[in-house]
């Protein structure tokens, strides 16, 4: 059992004098310790109780890279010896102002089980789920070694978050908590292939968490072509869903829409995104396709990506293209594990 997948009730019910699990709290999150010997207040025996009870690291980094751009990537080995990846992503700064916002993407699968034809993280399948503990670590270990406190996150890293939803309801309450993270849920995005009823029971959840539907075309006909899932889920039932999310929460919600050259681009689909976009007041995030070694998928040019964005913003819709950020270290979904594991099998290679 790992400790960072507790509640501080939990922890509570555990301790005796109770108020000791408090000061475990601070160690971990305010204090960031990195071993039970660390926590100096607590009496010998009981850190020693501790050590044997629980574990304190859920993930041990193997790697870090740094892009021209200041995003930092994190190649995060679990006890099983699986491998994730973790984004640190500094803000943009703005023309006039310096942003202190810092967003860590995080994983929630070792693989995925989804297929989308253009991703690197459904290669191979889907291994496991993360566990809470896995979930909150890795936010804890950038914090730690990047020196930088994490405003906010977007669950958006390798994995389905829903198809994972108790434990990632669990990491994210953790995360949320003034006892541990304190992030607020307003600044906590889970992002999704679309899997209705469970966008349903997330827009149930008392927490108020941000909501990402990753859409990639905007009729059945294309995003059935890169997305199995919409398959079992339709876009016009997974379109009710969003529109349960949207006003069982009153919040905006984001659809993503990768931009992929000749396959979902044409302004056609901008069109129809368009309504979609302005039926649900949706900002749209358009995110030009970055290119996975193996894949044959193509980026379109900025010409027409810029083409795109105009279009929905003729239809009523606010489109941002995402600037790219860390193509040079493999930021994108699952690549650099995809190159560790690929070097790994062929030593010759460095
Ligand atoms: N499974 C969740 C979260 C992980 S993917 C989901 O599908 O939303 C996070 C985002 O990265 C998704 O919008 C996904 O479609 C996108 N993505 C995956 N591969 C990509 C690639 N090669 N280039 C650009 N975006 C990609």
């Amino acid at each position: 059992m790992n400790i960072k997948a507790l509640y501080r009730e939990e922890l509570t019910d555990l301790c005796d004098p109770a108020y000791r699990a408090d000061q475990i709290l601070q160690w971990i999150y305010a204090k960031q310790a990195g071993s039970f010997d660390e926590m100096t207040n607590l009496p010998a025996a009981f850190r020693q109780k501790l050590a044997a009870d629980f574990q304190l690291n859920a993930v041990h980094a193997l790697k870090t890279r740094n892009a021209t751009d200041t995003t930092e990537k994190f190649l995060f080995q679990l006890h099983d010896h699986s491998l994730i990846e973790t984004v640190l992503i500094p803000a943009t700064p703005g023309l006039t102002t310096q942003s202190d916002r810092h967003t860590v993407c995080v994983s929630t699968q070792v693989g995925c089980a989804y297929g989308c034809k253009f991703c690197a993280s459904g290669l191979e399948g889907v291994k496991r789920n993360l566990t809470a503990a896995e979930i909150v670590d890795q936010v804890l270990h950038v914090q730690k070694l990047s020196g930088e406190r994490v405003s906010n996150i977007v669950v958006m890293g390798m994995g389905e978050p829903l198809a994972n939803y108790d434990n990632l309801m669990r990491a994210l309450r953790i995360i949320n908590a003034p006892w541990a993270l304190g992030i607020g849920a307003r600044k906590i995005t889970v992002s999704t292939v679309g899997i209705v009823p469970r966008i349903r029971q997330f827009a149930d959840e008392p927490m108020q968490l941000r909501l990402a539907v990753s859409l990639h075309g905007a009729t059945d006909e294309v995003r059935e072509k890169i997305m199995p899932v919409n398959k079992k889920y339709p876009l016009k039932e997974l379109l009710a869903a969003c529109d349960y999310y949207v006003n069982t929460k009153h919040r905006m919600m984001t659809f993503e829409y990768i931009l992929i050259d000749g396959v979902n681009d044409t302004l056609d689909q901008a069109r129809i995104l368009g309504a979609i976009g302005r039926q649900l007041r949706a900002k749209v995030n358009l995110i030009p396709y970055n290119p996975v070694e193996g894949l044959s998928w193509k980026r379109p040019t900025r010409d027409r990506c810029k083409a795109f964005q105009h279009a929905l913003k003729t239809h009523g819709v606010t489109a941002t293209l995402r600037m790219e950020k860390g193509t040079d270290i493999n930021a994108a979904c699952g690549q650099l594990r995809l190159q560790h594991e690929r070097n790994l099998s062929t030593p010759n290679t460095v």
